[in-house]
């Protein structure tokens, strides 16, 4: 995939950039090794005080950089900047937090002292995805620099201009040159990356098979890695829920992002005696929905990231419709220029069709009837995912059957699933498996030290 900024609202090719040579990496991972053996020994006071200057950056500077988003990957500019905003809040979150997440724990041993330290391992590779490519990104970089670390960033070769700005919000914000820096290379060079002695662990946000062929070479050489992979996340509305609020979040928690969102609600398991009524009040909220120009900050609904993205969704949609599904709403492309798709409500799903087994990474609500809280569970948990679960009803112990059997790495009752920083984030399954966010996320990149000193 070339390394360019195309419009995905027009198709038009505003910058190109070419790939790092094999001597430019090493020129460039030479620095990230120079840069780690002084900045692990900056006081961790001192790294908090750069990393609220990047909070303030990312503040004073949001409309410009909600702007780059919308044009390399097409988020609709109001979600763009608050998706920035979102950044300055992890940054704030590990500033604060981090002094505590990384303090000497005394233990309770027979030596006159033991406790456990928590050291950085050196360079973090992080592979990220488009569809936040801001948020992503710092959600990696906060507690990663905090635990002393230095970062290497692979971004998906369609949000360049992205990666660049993060590098120079670092670089601005007093981080020492070298301590996070942008490789602007393509996919296939990532794996001498990984394989590289000086390179100590990798994080990757994407697909499965990205995942796993990361996950593989990172494995043949025993270092560790993160892997926020694809999910499928149910919503399951029962017959006690508010379904206007229901209703109303599941707009959003379908649709944000044009839908491309790894945690976005993608299966609707509806019980059978609210399930008119519920579908009748989300293709209504769906209809109401503007759709156009993302740089617009009326529109709902933007085009989808690129063209290939389009081909998936139209495919996976029409081939349901050609199973024998029906669409209450949408169904296909828009006749527009761009990566356009219809907000889409698929009913009647046939066992066997795609709808059951496959991610949809689009603007597209497939919706199942089911006779209780057992059939809803089992669909549910039918899946190779485990990302996050949305369940909907008042009754506690449905809240407690749908937490406890939920095979999902987040479990939100009355809610949509989302990232938090003071939440750990993550999935089990095919959807990866570490955590991202709160203490447990920084707590994956460091060397957990025993300490132990006799008399
Ligand atoms: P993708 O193709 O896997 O791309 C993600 C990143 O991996 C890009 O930087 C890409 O580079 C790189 N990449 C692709 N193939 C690779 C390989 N074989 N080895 C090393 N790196 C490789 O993912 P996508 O389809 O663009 O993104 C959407 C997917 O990400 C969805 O499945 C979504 O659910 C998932 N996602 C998960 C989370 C989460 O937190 N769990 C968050 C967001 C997205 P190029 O761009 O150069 O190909």
């Amino acid at each position: 995939m070339a390394i360019a900024t195309i419009n995905p609202a027009t198709g038009e090719t505003v910058a190109t950039f070419t790939a790092l040579t094999d001597a430019e990496i090493t020129e460039k991972l030479d620095r990230a090794d120079r840069a780690f053996l002084a900045y692990r020994r900056t006081l961790l006071v001192q790294r908090t005080r750069w990393l609220h200057n990047a909070a303030d950056i990312l503040e004073r500077d949001a409309e410009r950089l909600g702007a780059i988003i919308t044009l390399e990957m097409g988020k609709p500019i109001k979600e763009a900047i608050s998706e920035v905003r979102k950044c300055t809040s992890v940054c704030r979150y590990y500033a604060d937090n981090a002094p505590e997440f990384l303090a000497d724990q005394p233990v309770d041993t027979d030596a006159k002292f033991s406790y456990v330290a928590y050291q950085p391992l050196g360079i973090v590779l992080a592979v990220m995805p488009w569809n936040f490519p801001l948020w992503q990104v710092f959600r990696f970089a906060a507690p990663a620099l905090m635990a002393g670390n230095v970062g290497l960033l692979k971004h998906a070769s369609n949000v360049p201009q992205c990666a660049l700005a993060i590098e120079s919000i670092l670089l601005e914000a007093g981080f020492p040159m070298g301590a996070f820096q942008t490789l602007l290379i393509g996919a296939s060079q990532v794996a001498d990356v990984v394989r590289d002695d000086r390179v100590k662990a990798a994080a990757l946000t994407g697909s499965e098979h990205a995942g796993a062929s990361l996950g593989s070479i990172a494995g043949e050489c025993i270092k560790p890695t993160v892997l926020e992979l694809g999910g499928s996340d149910p919503f399951i509305v029962m017959p006690s829920a508010d379904l206007e609020k229901a209703a109303s979040v599941a707009v959003i928690a379908r649709l944000l992002n044009t839908g491309q969102s790894c945690i976005a609600a993608k299966r609707f398991i509806l019980h059978e005696t609210i399930a008119d009524e519920f579908l009748a009040k989300l293709t209504e909220k769906f209809a109401a929905l503007t759709i156009g120009d993302p740089k617009d900050p009326t529109t709902d609904i933007g085009p989808l990231a690129t063209p290939t993205i389009l081909e998936d969704i139209d495919r996976q949609v029409q081939a349901c419709l050609a199973a024998g599904a029906k669409a209450a709403i949408g169904g296909s492309r828009l006749d527009r220029p761009g990566n356009y798709f219809a907000p889409t409500i698929l009913t009647d799903l046939p066992p066997g069709c795609a709808a059951y087994s496959e991610e949809f990474f689009g603007p597209v609500a497939l919706t199942f009837r089911v006779p209780n809280l057992e059939a809803a569970i089992d669909l549910a948990n039918s899946t190779v995912f485990g990302l996050g679960a949305s369940a909907w009803t008042m009754i506690d112990v449905e809240q407690k059957q749908a937490i406890d059997q939920l095979d999902a790495g987040a479990v939100f009752v009355n809610g949509m699933v989302k990232s938090d920083p003071r939440l750990p984030f993550g999935g089990i399954k095919k959807s990866g498996y570490g955590r991202e966010l709160a203490r447990q996320g920084i707590h994956e990149f460091v060397n957990i030290k025993t300490v132990w000193i006799g008399d």
